[in-house]
């Protein structure tokens, strides 16, 4: 919908009007102002929030201390596991150390036997079962290795 200004007193009209609605001026001869512009503007922002929401990630990135490491579900990280490379270099990390992996949306992590265990907020993840993990969470695999959740 578009309105009309009217030209002796400013007031907009609705575009069908034919006189002003305040000063009575004849509007016949007033082209209508089209409103276009400004509803477009206002739509912008739901579009942005739309596309926001679609994004789903299928893979956990660990926040080492100066390395990353991204699991897959089923993943197991150690120092011949993912993360190999970043975990060399740690005596306390066992070859395979802990299992990463999804249950329905929601992530988990497993101690695989390893020699130091692991530890979720540094309370210990029992062997032989999944400890659910959520974003922020750290995952010690050993005193000198604390990785921070991300999904
Ligand atoms: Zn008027």
């Amino acid at each position: 919908m578009g309105y009309k200004v009217c030209p002796s007193c400013g007031t907009r009209n609705p575009e069908d009007d034919i006189v002003c609605k305040e000063c009575m001026a004849d509007l016949t001869g007033v082209e209508p102002v089209d409103e276009e512009v400004e509803e477009g503007a206002n739509r912008e922002p739901e579009e942005e929030i739309e596309e926001r929401t679609v994004v789903i990630s299928d893979t956990l990135t660990l926040l080492g201390d100066g390395f990353s490491i991204v699991v897959k579900s089923g993943d197991v990280v150690g120092r011949q596991g993912i993360g190999a490379e970043s975990l060399r270099g740690f005596k306390t990390v066992s070859r395979r150390h802990a299992r990463f992996y999804k249950k329905g949306d929601k992530w988990l992590v497993e101690d695989v036997g390893s020699t130091n265990g692991t530890f979720v907020n540094d309370k210990p993840v029992p062997q032989g079962s999944g400890q659910e993990i959520k974003n922020g969470d750290v995952i010690k695999l050993s005193s000198q290795v604390a990785l921070k959740v991300k999904v």
